[in-house]
């Protein structure tokens, strides 16, 4: 069993990620599982070594040793590009030069998916390729999800079973795989190193639950295991807003100014799992022993924080 958290070095990390990777890290070693951190630094401008530095000590002040070495997807590149050029030798991908702008007023139009790419650029014939190709703007690669599907003798709606989230499908839509500044894609990047680490169990924030049937289909093109999906619910204001920074003492840090220290924090995180713990110090591997992640229940309602 292996287990990992990957967060994006940019920025601390807010009591919502630490509360995910408290699950992560329970959930692997409930098992006696390996415990992975990957940090996910695709984006070289918000990424940085100080990011990074702060986010693993964070980590290691709430008890949260990981094994192994720390891996980086920004020195992984190679393989990213590898598994994108053997998806396209396939015929499972097109270029696709449609900017932000023209995506979003294509995707308008009725027919279209809410959020899905509207197809402008996809089965292009030779001469169209040929014009937008002498305008000198480089493409994106896109994923054709109905080839890909067809080639995997499936249908687009994919199913994946959450420990948390249950049963639920989507219908995958064309992602970009590598953007058009040549850098590869989060959704491949991830699925090439969870199959490279052998990560077995992948516990991760609630917001990318609806992407999870398109990483089923990338694993399943690319001959890689499907590891078992837990989302945690993410932590949101009393507003129902998404927590971030500019709310308030947010991080380890912050908190420390208000004189809340690390430990408080975790008996926080802890009580907000519902488990509850006699006064004194937490042991993390003593909790490890009695931890069941599916006990956590199938409840997806937000965590919401009170005292901002
Ligand atoms: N790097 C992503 C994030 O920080 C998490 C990706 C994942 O766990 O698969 O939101």
């Amino acid at each position: 069993m292996t287990g990992r958290f990957a967060p994006s070095p940019t920025g601390d990390l807010h009591v919502g990620n630490l509360r995910t990777a408290l699950v992560a890290w329970l959930a692997a070693r409930s098992r006696r599982g390996i415990f992975l951190v990957r940090m996910e630094d695709l984006d070289r401008v918000t990424s940085s070594a100080e990011h990074e530095r702060r986010q693993l000590d964070d980590l290691a002040a709430l008890g949260l040793i990981h094994d192994g070495d720390v891996i980086r997807q920004s020195e992984r590149f190679a393989l990213y590009h590898q598994a994108i050029d053997h998806l396209t030798d396939l015929g499972l991908t097109y270029p696709c030069w449609c900017s932000r702008r023209e995506v979003r007023e294509a995707a308008a139009a009725p027919h279209v998916l809410t959020g899905h790419y509207p197809g402008t650029c996809r089965g292009l014939d030779p001469q169209a390729l040929a014009d937008r190709a002498s305008t000198g703007r480089r493409p994106a690669v896109r994923l054709d999800a109905v080839a890909a599907a067809r080639h995997l003798g499936m249908g687009e709606l994919v199913e994946i079973h959450d420990v948390i989230a249950g049963r639920y499908q989507t219908v995958v839509d064309d992602l970009v795989l590598r953007r058009n500044d040549g850098v590869p894609a989060y959704h491949v990047s991830v699925v090439v190193d969870d199959a490279a680490q052998g990560v077995t169990e992948v516990v991760r924030g609630d917001d990318l639950l609806a992407v999870t049937p398109s990483h089923v289909l990338l694993q399943r093109l690319l001959g890689a295991p499907t590891p078992r999906y837990a989302h945690v619910p993410l932590a949101v204001t009393p507003d129902g807003e998404r927590l971030a920074k500019r709310h308030g003492a947010v991080t380890l840090a912050d908190l420390a100014q208000r004189g809340v220290g690390p430990h408080d924090v975790l008996r926080r995180l802890v009580s907000s799992l519902g488990i509850t713990m006699p006064p004194g110090p937490i042991d993390v591997w003593g909790l490890a022993e009695r931890f069941d992640l599916s006990a956590l229940g199938r409840d997806r309602r937000p965590w919401v924080i009170r005292d901002l």
